[in-house]
């Protein structure tokens, strides 16, 4: 690597035992200092590494002094020799090696940070954004910056050996819907006219291809306007890509073959082929259209057994009627859980926002009892009749819910993930990467109960549901699918529309009118008219796949300069308010 000598030789990560006798010059950061009276250390820091430099008050009274009177975070320039160091330290690459100090320069003061600049922080979540720089500074994030930077690499190199050429799309647009609030920007030159910023370049993508482009993509930043709910940030970054004349396979199998080649090279881990799970099966056996597989635990149906048919429990005998279904989970090895841990299942189901009224226990214990919360209505043999419905053995839980099927589903998906968290089944280390296909087109918006599209409007229809369009929207299935990596949805994409006839029959199931479709799509209607090619492709999420190699909890922490919880820039202090000359010269009047 090229240093400018003038400043550096080396970075303060390359130092080892080779280098001894060799006389040298780093620059950094001063991140500790240690003195023994005598002797003195500066732990000098920067983005490659951390090297010990070594001052002694009985060869140089100056430096040494010079070196105790710096602060942490001094900017320091020191020249001298690598001698080999008497109290090695393993934990680092430099720890071999120290650097003797015969020459010291002060490059600029700090003042003291406010939070100590170590991956052990003392600072809060807040204030580490505020001085975010500084944050930056602590090896845990760099490497994740850095580590980001690694995988966009190796992602462009896949996608570069493929024909794939990188295209730059706009950021002032009209709107593109994917189903968020638009950022808008006001134009000055046409006063009471907006850009939207592009909640994704779908539309742009799509263009392209019927420009000739053939295939595409972009590491693009998406801008949408959601209220904050779980991890979001409101702008984020996709790595966008489309392609012609593909099939839904064809997509698959590249972008399969992408996320492969992306964990061998950032992870070392050889990802097997990607399980294909239909959409309904995802609801079905996990409860979720993003399963996290990396433990089974699939939810068993009991609505149909004789054994539930046949029992005395009303709870279960009304449930038909009641247009209810009766299903359950196997907690493996949970048998021994307390009765305070069992309760607290019990108010996890409960919770207002899955709404269940209790939770059925069926306990196989060790000593080979059975027992369950509704003895009453089973005997023995019966537990154990449901006990093989599940597969259970000596030490499992059987949990058992009664309602109707969305809760139900929901609920258990939910608490298998909540017993895997405390079973420890989530292992970091382990990947669960697969495929969730045949999404529905549309879907019944539950407030206003209005059709509504599950990806975006582009989607194409799956082929055999064609015929059900008009009868049966909602039985239509997209060809329409997402890339689920330990839980996290990370892609999502499908073939696209590309007959002008058609797209504008979806515009209109979407309750758009033909004035409303020419306003807002007539552009891209209108390019359908010249030869679009089929073609389909999908967007991954680059911070999630990112905070998932990082081990991070959330994508900000994957993330330069990320917005808090609130959509702020706290350290530049953004939204904040504009002097009025730059409103008027908008044409915009605020009414408080
Ligand atoms: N534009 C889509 C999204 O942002 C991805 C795609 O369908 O390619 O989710």
């Amino acid at each position: 690597m090229y240093l400018s000598t003038h400043f550096r030789t080396h970075n303060c990560g390359i130092l080892n035992i080779s280098n001894v006798g060799e006389t040298v010059c780093l620059s950094g950061w001063v991140a500790t200092l240690r003195d023994f009276g005598g002797l003195s250390f500066i732990d000098l820091r920067d983005r490659y590494g951390i090297t010990q430099l070594s001052f002694n008050m009985e060869n140089n009274v100056f430096l040494s002094e010079a070196a105790r009177s710096y602060g942490r975070e001094y900017v320091i320039q020191a020249k001298g020799k690598v001698v080999e160091r008497s109290n090695k330290n393993p934990k680092i690459p430099t720890g071999e090696i120290e650097i003797l100090v015969e020459e010291l320069t002060l490059i600029n003061a700090s003042e003291t940070p406010p939070f100590t600049i170590e991956d052990n922080t003392d600072g809060g979540e807040e204030l580490r954004m505020k001085y975010r720089y500084l944050d930056i500074r602590r090896p845990l994030l760099s490497e994740r910056l850095i580590l980001r930077a690694k995988m966009i690499k190796a992602m462009r190199e896949y996608l570069d050996e493929r024909s794939f050429i990188e295209i730059e799309t706009p950021n002032l647009i009209k709107s593109t819907p994917e189903g968020a609030r638009d950022f808008l920007v006001p134009s000055r030159m046409q006063k009471g006219s907006f850009y939207a910023l592009p909640q994704s370049p779908q539309i742009m993508k799509q263009l392209l291809m019927v420009a000739g482009m053939d295939r595409y993509y972009q590491v693009v930043k998406c801008f949408r306007d959601e209220d904050f709910r779980g991890d979001r940030q409101p702008e984020f970054t996709q790595l966008d890509c489309e392609m012609s004349y593909v099939s839904q396979n064809d997509v698959l199998n590249t972008f399969e073959g992408l996320t492969k080649h992306v964990y061998k090279k950032i992870m070392n881990v050889d990802l097997p082929d990607f399980q294909r799970l239909k959409y309904a099966d995802a609801i079905k056996f996990y409860g979720s259209d993003k399963p996290d597989l990396r433990f089974d635990c699939k939810i068993v149906d009991l609505l149909s057994e004789n054994v539930i048919k046949n029992s005395s429990f009303p709870l279960f005998l009304s449930a038909e009627e009641n247009k209810q279904i009766i299903s359950g989970i196997n907690a493996n090895g949970c048998a021994a859980y307390s009765r305070k841990q069992t309760d607290e299942l019990v108010e996890f189901v409960k919770a207002p926002h899955r709404g269940l009224g209790g939770l059925i226990q069926i306990k196989f214990n060790e000593d080979g009892s059975v027992k369950s919360s509704a003895d009453k209505f089973f005997n023995e043999d019966q537990l154990r009749e449901i006990g093989l419905l599940f597969n259970a053995t000596k030490g499992d839980l059987i949990l058992i819910v009664v309602d109707r099927e969305a809760k139900v589903r929901k609920a258990l998906g939910d608490l298998r993930l909540e017993i895997a968290k405390k079973q420890n089944w989530l292992k970091k280390d382990s990947w669960s990467v697969l495929w969730i296909v045949d999404f529905p087109l549309f879907e019944k918006d539950e407030e206003s109960g209005e059709t509504i599209f599950v990806h975006h409007p582009f989607c194409a229809p799956h082929p055999e549901d064609l015929q059900y369009i008009d009868s049966e929207p909602l039985r239509c299935r997209a060809q329409q699918y997402d890339m689920v990596m330990n839980g996290w949805e990370c892609l999502s994409g499908s073939i696209r529309i590309h007959e002008r006839e058609l797209q504008n029959k979806i515009f209109q199931k979407l309750g758009m009118d033909e004035k409303e479709i020419e306003e807002r799509f007539g552009f891209m209607i209108n390019a359908f008219r010249y030869g679009a090619p089929p073609h389909g492709g999908c967007a991954f999420g680059i911070d999630r796949w990112v905070a998932l190699f990082a081990n991070a909890d959330a994508i900000r922490d994957v993330i330069a300069f990320p917005k808090n919880n609130g959509g702020r820039d706290i350290m530049m202090d953004a939204p904040s308010v504009v002097d009025s000359k730059q409103l008027k010269d908008l044409g915009i009047k605020f009414e408080f």
